[in-house]
């Protein structure tokens, strides 16, 4: 296998500071997400994606609220137990995993990252395939 710069792992904690719910950006979702989250809503699939969705070229993602916070932040996440995969492995994303410096931006911004259990290569490199979750106890 070709050698990573986190070959060694990376420590990580979240702190449930919300920083990475309250930018502006996108949370993608597919069908299965949005059954999830509307099953954990008590709504339909096609109310949901109504009134929580947005299309973004060919893909989806949840709306924002006008202060870019993510629909679903209220002084922490409402939607936790049926929160997309994007939400489930971050700060392990590959864009923040490409160098070392992107990672050391992600720490400015996310005081979990670089605290913590450290995740291994292996927990990291299903994390980065949209799988699992970062739910990592300390040992
Ligand atoms: S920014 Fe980091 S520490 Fe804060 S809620 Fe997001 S993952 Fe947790």
């Amino acid at each position: 296998m070709a050698q990573r710069w986190w070959d060694e792992g990376l420590p990580f904690k979240c702190t449930q500071c919300g920083n990475c719910c309250r930018v502006e950006g996108y949370v993608w979702v597919e069908d299965e997400d949005i059954q999830k989250l509307a099953k954990y809503l008590e709504i339909q699939p096609e109310q949901f994606e109504k009134q929580y969705v947005r299309q973004v070229g060919h893909k989806r993602s949840l709306i924002e609220k006008p202060n870019y916070e993510c629909i679903f932040w209220d002084k922490g996440c409402s939607v936790y137990p049926a929160r997309p995969p994007q939400c489930k492995t971050f700060p392990f994303w590959p864009q923040n995993l490409q160098s070392l410096e992107t990672w050391l931006e992600v720490v400015e911004e996310c005081p979990g990252a670089g605290i913590g259990p450290v995740y291994s290569r292996e927990e990291i490199t299903v994390l980065l395939q949209d799988r699992g979750e970062t739910n990592k106890k300390e040992s």
